[in-house]
């Protein structure tokens, strides 16, 4: 290929090659009620069909550009347009892939389809029609959470016909909102069987290690996995890019921006087709500019950033501009990475990790679209890049990534459970659809009240209006921008002292802002945007109290715990620091309130044999932070989560232990199953740790191992070699 020697040097880490796949192929089902305009159907289509045929739920599994969509919408359409009193409802994350799908819809012109947008959007006075008229409604959970259940009187009809259910992109529907959604799911199969019906729910996700498990952690009943992806396939080559080390010593390497912009030039010169993710618009900004400066005039025209703020409009004239070839480079920041439809790529650059393998495949799933393909990853400085640099099987072999929810968790349940009495008076006939839980925590949410008729809700206001899908308390701050006063986005209390206090940088959807004010008595922070290329780091002051031990078992030769903790936090000062190089420009004190909540954590106590010769002080307490530190850099390999969600604490003696301890705890009020899912994969999760510090070239610790860019305590007190004796010797017994 032409690319082929761009594709050496000592920064390529890895490459190997996904060969070419036919495609395995399946006959349409016969009989259809409509015309698909297709002639075959690739074999998970089919199968899909068939499970759909048996009633069964399913989840399809299959890759980026594998007809998804078909699978799904297949048995729906073929249902609606043969009964069009029958109605299915599809559930997208956000408005923007509803109205892509809406489109799709419409576009597919199926007789007796009426497909229409129920959201937040939607005007009033058209509200009623969509009731009465669509059979194919589109919406989000959290309208379908706040808008429809709380008001099922009015879609009657609709819930004693609801025959499917599709929930596409369910991967998304992990951690908190996944908690959430999985309650509202269970309060919508109650309903409709109030009314009278049973409808299937048909699942779509990325390929996650666990895609069983979370159809049945959504729904609470079992679901078909559809996994065998029968698409057909170019050949991809793929490309791990490591920039080169400039001081092995601190562990400094080149900058990812402009290796990105090397590289894209490169392609975009040879007349690839490339798109190019980055983290924050800021990146992609400068990825765009550096790539600029190394074109000729003619060729930098062939050059366009891809941005949130663009309308419909734009995307798609950007979109045909890339497909007629006009446009060679596009850069665009990953949080658009589910919004963009674009075929016919040559090659896809993923600027540092994504955060999880599945949006790391959907990224590279552009590349290879119209003949032999290139993805390349190139990494960032941190610990989970760099291992995915040295390890590289562990990024494109093993799948270990699960996606992980918790319904139960009572902080996100409660609200669930007063919602449900609100709609309809809770019974024991309700444990199949709402789920044990529910009717444990009943009696425990005040305003419910037991009558004859069951648990009913005897407050005054309307209980889902109480609740956020995407956080996991009410006590939330909203962050609104200063300018137009418009809401950014919500951010927990426990969070907010950290992320949004008084002269933050905040990044939302990769873009800056700069908090102005953050008022603990209105509950809101006041950004601004902000160009700067300084960011911030809090310092806190953490502790944690064992509340309940719940499981404990001899792992890795030591007492290994999981169960209930509580976190105090304080934060006391923040830092500002330069991005370029991680320098710090001033530390300014801050006054704000401790934290406290509770959560799951999972904690071990290491033994003396493991300590040996790191008993001194403060060797001992170094070794075990940066043990907890560069174990919570790859617990997202586990469990698919952000580093952020994460917290830890290590000290030389615990008050519950009386011992040297190490807790990582779940950073979401409650939890939602990432400490559990920590402790099932332990021996692993060491492993993994010992390898990272093993093989980091530093020679003191770096940020690609043990430096953490969330560490409360600023990153002092770290022992690289310490803690990489500690985790090799617990791995060693396990
Ligand atoms: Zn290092
Ligand atoms: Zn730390």
């Amino acid at each position: 290929m032409n690319w082929d020697h761009l594709l050496a040097g000592e920064e390529l880490a890895y490459r190997t090659t996904d060969p070419a796949r036919a495609a395995r192929l399946a006959p349409l089902p016969e009989g259809l009620a409509f015309d698909v305009g297709v002639e075959t159907l690739y074999a998970h289509q089919r199968e899909a069909w068939d499970a759909a045929a048996r009633g069964e739920h399913l989840i399809v599994t299959t890759g980026t550009a594998s007809g998804k969509t078909l699978s799904f919408n297949l048995p729906v359409l073929d249902a609606l347009a043969r009964e069009p009193k029958n109605r299915a409802l599809y559930l997208y994350p956000t408005k923007a892939l509803a109205q892509d799908q809406a489109r799709a819809l419409a576009a597919l012109a199926v007789p007796r389809v009426r497909s229409a947008i129920y959201d937040g959007d939607t005007p009033q006075e058209r509200r009623w029609q969509i009731r009465k008229w669509a059979n194919a409604i589109l919406t989000n959970p959290d309208m379908l959470h706040v808008g429809i259940l709380p008001r099922h009187d009015l879609w009657a009809d609709a819930l004693h016909n609801l025959r499917y259910v599709v929930v596409d992109e369910a991967h998304v529907y992990r951690g908190v909102f996944g908690s959430h959604v999985a309650n509202v799911l269970r309060r919508l199969r109650r309903l409709a069987r109030v009314y009278g019906s049973d409808p299937q729910f048909l699942l779509a996700s990325a390929t996650i290690a666990n895609p069983g498990e979370l159809a049945r952690s959504l729904l609470g009943v079992d679901a078909t996995v559809i996994g065998g992806d029968a698409a057909p396939r170019a050949e991809r080559t793929i490309a791990l890019w490591n920039p080169p080390l400039l001081d092995a010593e601190l562990g400094l390497r080149a900058s990812t921006l402009g290796e990105a912009s090397l590289l894209l030039s490169q392609l975009v010169q040879r007349k690839l087709r490339t798109i190019c993710f980055a983290k924050s618009r800021k990146a992609v900004e400068l990825i765009h500019r550096m790539t600029a400066d190394r074109l000729d005039t003619e060729t930098k025209r062939r050059l366009a950033p891809y941005r949130a703020g663009y309308t419909p409009q734009q995307r798609r004239d950007i979109e045909q501009r890339l497909v007629a070839g006009e446009l060679l480079g596009v850069t665009a920041t990953d949080a658009l990475e589910l919004g963009i439809d674009i075929g016919l790529l040559d090659c896809a650059i993923s600027v540092g990790f994504p955060g999880t393998v599945a949006s790391l495949r959907q990224q590279w799933g552009r590349a290879g679209r119209r003949g032999h393909g290139l993805a390349v990853l190139i990494a960032s400085e941190d610990a989970l890049d760099q291992y995915f640099m040295r390890e590289p099987e562990s990024l494109l072999g093993r799948r270990v990534e699960a996606a992980i929810l918790d319904h139960t968790n009572p902080r996100v349940l409660d609200a669930h459970v007063a919602a449900a009495a609100f709609e309809a008076p809770i019974d024991d006939d309700d444990r199949p659809t709402l789920g044990d839980a529910a009717l444990e925590r009943a009696p425990h949410v005040p305003e419910l009240q037991h009558t004859r008729r069951g648990w009913v809700w005897a407050g005054k206001d309307y209980p889902a209006a109480r609740t956020a899908l995407r956080s996991a308390t009410t006590d939330a701050f909203t962050v609104v921008d200063a300018s137009t006063g418009s809401v950014l986005g919500i951010v927990e209390r426990e969070r907010a002292y950290s992320t949004v206090h008084d002269g933050a940088v905040y990044l939302h959807l990769g873009e800056q802002w700069l908090v102005r004010e953050l008022d603990l008595a209105a509950r809101h922070a006041v950004v601004e945007p902000f160009g700067g290329d300084w960011y911030t780091q809090a310092k806190k002051e953490t502790s944690t109290d064992v509340e309940k031990p719940l499981r404990v078992e001899r792992r890795c030769g030591l007492e290994l715990t999981f169960g209930r903790v509580s976190v105090t936090e304080q934060v006391v000062a923040y830092q500002q620091k330069h991005i370029r190089d991680q320098s710090t420009i001033a530390t300014i004190p801050l006054d704000l309130p401790p934290t406290t909540f509770e959560t799951e954590a999972v904690w071990y106590v290491p033994t003396a044999q493991q300590l040996a010769g790191l008993e001194a002080m403060p060797l001992l307490l170094s070794s075990l932070h940066a043990a907890e530190h560069s174990m919570i850099a790859l617990l997202p390999l586990w469990a698919m989560c952000d580093r952020w969600d994460i917290g830890g604490l290590s000290t030389n003696v615990h008050p519950d232990t009386g011992a040297p301890t190490v807790f990582v705890y779940d950073g979401h009020p409650g939890g939602v199953g990432i400490a559990e899912r920590g402790f099932d994969a332990f021996e692993g999760w060491v492993a993994d740790t010992a390898r990272l510090l093993g093989g980091c070239p530093c020679e003191r610790g770096c940020p690609s191992c043990v430096q953490s860019p969330k560490c409360g305590n600023l990153n002092e007190f770290l022992d690289k070699t310490g803690a990489s004796t500690l985790l090799t010797r617990m791995s060693k017994s396990a």
